[in-house]
């Protein structure tokens, strides 16, 4: 496949970064997961929206408009003659000197990755996955607020490998307070009676992309949807538990930390949700 790289197409093997790139040296950049479905850049808009917001947190200047950053990611895949894919949009603090101080980086990176992509394996979304809530928490929104999709996945990646010791494809993290906030990379709802809640993201989210829309579709099929805080307890005796993301799209849950959910398979909510979000995977965003 060819890669997008600061303005020029490379092949994946020459598509390289400088050891002294800032995002290489100290995670020091920001990034987006986006998807094409049958030719259609899956929610494009607001998946630059947020890599422009994470951008401004972190005081980065993207050397592209928005528009422009929106055309390199249509481009990137023409170029690879790909109609459904996973992107990666990477865009570090560029090559600067070792020390923690951004000013001598002189540009960012910019880069596109269009690959193929299955998270989990298809027997998984018909049957639900097992998780569990792991010791890590989330970083506080008041340290490196985790609305920011920045290269620091340190505190996602330690809750995938505490997740996988426990035999588990993916686990939940609860912030300091003890209340539920997300999985290693997607958000979590829960249904009750007949509603569906998720965590605020203040407690300590990023505001997924399918989670919203995901909360849109709840208000177009009539669904009682709120963001509401909850605790594990609130969770092992949800009657429905699903995970929302990018690359997850929606997956139920069965199972959290050996109790099972509902009647251990996934919820009737969930599957009119789920039919619902694939109904729009093709229709929603940019060709
Ligand atoms: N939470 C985290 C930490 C993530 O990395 C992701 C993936 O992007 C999500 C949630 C889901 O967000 P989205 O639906 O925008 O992909």
């Amino acid at each position: 496949s060819l890669i997008y790289l600061d303005g020029e197409f490379v092949p994946k093997s020459k598509a390289v970064v400088s050891v002294f790139d800032h995002g290489f040296l100290y995670g020091d950049g920001i990034f987006e997961g986006i998807r094409c479905y049958s030719g259609n850049v899956f929610c494009l808009h607001e998946h630059i929206v947020r890599l422009y917001e994470s951008a401004k947190s972190i005081l980065l200047n993207i050397p592209l408009n928005p528009e422009e950053m929106s055309a390199a990611v249509v481009e990137t895949l023409q170029v690879n003659r790909m109609s459904d894919a996973y992107i990666r949009l990477i865009v570090s603090r560029g090559v600067g000197n070792l020390g923690l101080d951004p000013s001598s980086c002189a540009k960012p990176t910019v880069i596109i990755i269009a690959e193929p992509l299955n998270l989990f394996s298809a027997e998984l979304y018909e049957a639900g996955l097992k998780i569990v809530t792991v010791p890590t928490r989330r970083n506080i929104p008041d340290a490196l607020n985790p609305k920011i999709k920045s290269l620091n996945y340190l505190n996602n990646i330690l809750v995938k490998m505490e997740a996988a010791r426990a035999g588990c494809a993916e686990a939940l993290m609860l912030n300091q307070d003890g209340y539920v906030c997300e999985g290693s990379g997607d958000n979590v709802f829960l249904v009750k009676n007949g509603k569906i809640v998720t965590p605020p993201t203040y407690l300590g989210a990023l505001e997924g992309i399918t989670r919203n829309l995901v909360i849109e579709l709840c208000a177009e099929l009539g669904i009682p949807c709120e963001e509401k805080p909850f605790t594990r307890h609130d969770v092992y005796v949800a009657d429905e538990v699903f995970l929302t993301g990018t690359a997850a799209e929606m997956i139920p849950v069965i199972e959290v930390d050996g109790r099972q959910i509902g009647k251990g398979q996934p919820g009737e909510l969930t599957r009119r949700l789920t039919e619902a979000f694939r109904g729009v995977t093709s229709t929603r965003g940019t060709r």
